[in-house]
């Protein structure tokens, strides 16, 4: 599928005149029309919420958004439960998805009211000697093992993965758990990331479901929950099929009722937890060609770097490339688009075919509005960027401004070097 930006050039050129870039953009309408489809797609089950994975973006006014829709919030440290609990969201929308918890954050969670999903069976007696009384509902993290195949192929490495209870550990956990006087409770599982197929939902539930079963059996738990987790990818590439968010809550009600209704557990909430799927194709990191560069290769130097966007150089991520205001012209030149950092995998695209790119021309990088700004960090004293958000009527709001030399060196605020620096 031919991926168009949800921007033009006419358009950046008005808001570089207010905004200068790079800056990551979120498309409002977008964002809507998916959210929308998201909660019709799950209709069928009463109880169904989505979390949304906080650390795909944590901008609480793209998450304000999202909550319209019904949504809560996943959260994987502190800081996302601080931002979430200052949001207004309650405590029941709020699922606490960490591994190798500090004592304050489960601490925290707890007095939130958030819903706490225990990564470990060693967490069970952690999160007692922290809290004392166990809350009376808990959800566990499973994690079978093995390889996660659809129909024979591999789509993930779960035994090689940190994440989870092993099944026995699951059972012994639940039978803990309820001795110790937990009421609810909810069994949570992420086994492969970035799908684009619509069967891992499906195929991820059957594997709860039955294990659900056996565990209703086995230990009298009352499961009210059973969370899929995130794990539903968006298509990076040109060539791909999106997922069709319909088709996969179908397929899992189909299985919902081929394996909870018979056992008696037509009442069990769904939820989800998706980050990527929810924000990935909403954004887009807006940057200017600043250089160009004729030498062993040829080199487009542009003016964010992998600060701004880290999937690039850390896994080496097909991210989407249109030079705006050249949609149509043909992709003839092969560039490698680079930013500044001091590190050779600085490159947002190798041996890219693209169109010929003059100096000053916008690049719309694609689906960077998940794991995008939200990774950045500071390496060689780069800036975080500013986040925009273009607005369904068209004007675009400022919803984080760019960092500036005093946020770097705020962390320094206590030491004389800060004064010198005139701040
Ligand atoms: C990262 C994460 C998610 C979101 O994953 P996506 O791939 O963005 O959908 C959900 N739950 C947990 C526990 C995670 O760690």
């Amino acid at each position: 599928m031919k991926k168009v930006p949800f921007v033009t050039k006419e358009q950046i050129e008005e808001i570089v005149k207010t905004y200068p870039t790079p800056f990551h953009i979120y498309d409002e309408k977008g964002i809507r029309e998916n959210a929308k489809a998201l909660k019709e797609a799950f209709a069928w089950n009463k109880g169904y919420k989505e979390f949304f994975a906080v650390k795909a973006t944590p901008n609480p006014f793209l998450i304000d958004i999202l909550r319209e829709y019904g949504c809560g919030c996943d959260c994987s440290s502190m800081t996302e439960l601080m931002l979430s609990h200052a949001m207004g969201v309650k405590g029941e929308d709020i699922m606490f998805s960490s591994n190798d918890t500090p004592a304050e954050e489960f601490a925290y969670a707890n007095e939130i009211g958030a819903t706490i999903n225990l990564d470990d069976f060693t967490h069970i007696e952690f999160l007692e000697k922290t809290i004392g009384t166990l809350p009376e509902t808990i959800s566990c993290r499973y994690n079978p093992g093995g390889l996660f195949k659809i129909s024979n192929s591999i789509m993930d490495n779960p035994g090689d993965a940190k994440y989870g209870f092993t099944t026995e550990q699951l059972f012994e956990g639940f039978k803990i758990l309820k001795a110790k006087g937990v009421k609810n409770f909810g069994i949570h599982s992420f086994l492969a990331s970035n799908t684009v197929t619509n069967d891992y939902y499906p195929t991820l539930a059957k594997t709860l479901f039955e294990i659900a079963v056996k565990l209703k059996e086995e230990t009298g738990a009352n499961i009210t929950f059973i969370n899929l987790s995130g794990g539903v990818g968006v298509p990076y590439r040109p060539d791909q099929e999106p997922n069709d968010i319909r088709a996969i809550g179908e397929g899992v009600r189909k299985v919902y009722e081929e394996v909870l209704v018979p056992a008696g557990m037509g009442d069990v909430a769904i939820y989800t937890e998706l980050g990527r799927f929810m924000m990935a194709p909403y954004g887009h990191l807006i940057t200017k060609a600043i250089h160009e560069k004729h030498t062993h290769k040829e080199y487009i130097g542009v003016d964010a770097c992998a600060v701004n966007l880290m999937r690039p150089a850390m896994y080496g991520a097909y991210h989407h490339i249109t030079v705006l205001g050249k949609e149509n012209a043909p992709c003839d030149h092969k560039y490698d688009v680079t930013g500044s950092l001091c590190e050779n995998n600085d490159k947002f695209a190798i041996d890219r075919e693209l169109p010929e790119i003059e100096m000053g021309d916008y690049l719309a990088i694609h689906d960077t509005g998940a794991h995008g700004f939200a990774m950045g960090y500071n390496y060689n004293g780069k800036l975080k960027s500013a986040e925009l958000l273009l607005k369904e009527d068209g004007s675009v709001q400022l919803i984080r401004r760019a960092e500036t030399p005093k946020d770097y060196f705020a962390t320094f605020d206590c030491f004389d070097i800060y004064k010198k620096m005139g701040f």
